[in-house]
């Protein structure tokens, strides 16, 4: 990543944007790419690309992660941290008056969720082939009213429950079952497409203010 957006925060969860892990890291510049192995299993992978890499200068990485390090400083959430979330409980959280306010404009299109990385909700449907009957999985989203349909109807009722979930899922309840992890890496993405400018940081925000 040698062109992070401004809607990017990923800092806040200890990502370093300018050196990526992974087997190899990869870095462009211009036209160039730069490799670096970082495993055995990365090691053997640039040792079979043979002739086809040539050794560069020993600065030429350090440079453009200094490039990329300066661009991610000046961020308009650079200094975004997600810590305040673990000073209240699951309950303190669940029950807040803010989520009425966060929630209201909402207009449940799903779109976080489809843009998301870390979102992972889905459908299981069936269809005739005309040979027999065959199920297969799609995308869907929490954030519309006909997910998680069961025999009664959908567990959560209306936009704030759904909005409250989503939020409550990636902020509270992974982090608790995942050892503080939360269930977001900052991509920003939801940021920048979101039709009514909610997004994960107005709802920290919202949330820690209250503790
Ligand atoms: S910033 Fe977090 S919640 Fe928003 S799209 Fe990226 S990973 Fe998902
Ligand atoms: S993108 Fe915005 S309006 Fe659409 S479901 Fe997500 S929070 Fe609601």
């Amino acid at each position: 990543c040698n062109r992070p957006e401004e809607t990017c925060f990923c800092s806040a969860f200890g990502i370093d944007a300018s050196n990526p892990s992974g087997d190899v890291t990869a870095w462009r510049m211009g036209e160039d790419y730069y490799f670096s192995a970082n495993t055995k299993k990365g090691e053997a992978l640039l040792a079979s690309l043979g002739d086809v890499l040539e050794n560069c200068a020993d600065d030429a990485v350090e440079q453009i992660k200094s490039a990329v390090k300066a661009v991610m400083a000046k961020l308009p959430l650079a200094n975004t941290s997600f810590e305040g979330m673990k000073k209240d409980d699951l309950l303190t959280h669940f029950k807040s008056e803010k989520w009425s306010s966060l929630s209201e404009a909402c207009i449940g299109c799903g779109t976080c969720t489809f843009v998301c990385p870390t979102c992972q909700c889905y459908d299981i449907r069936e269809f005739d082939t005309g040979h027999g009957v065959k199920k297969f999985r799609c995308w869907d989203s929490c954030m519309y009213s006909d997910f998680t349909q069961m025999a009664h109807g959908n567990p959560r009722t209306s936009q704030l429950e759904r909005f409250r979930q989503r939020f409550m899922h990636k902020l509270v309840y992974y982090p608790d079952n995942n050892e503080g992890i939360f269930g977001c890496v900052g991509c920003g993405r939801c940021i920048s497409k979101c039709p009514i400018s909610m997004n994960i940081v107005k709802v920290e925000k919202a949330l820690e203010v209250q503790s």
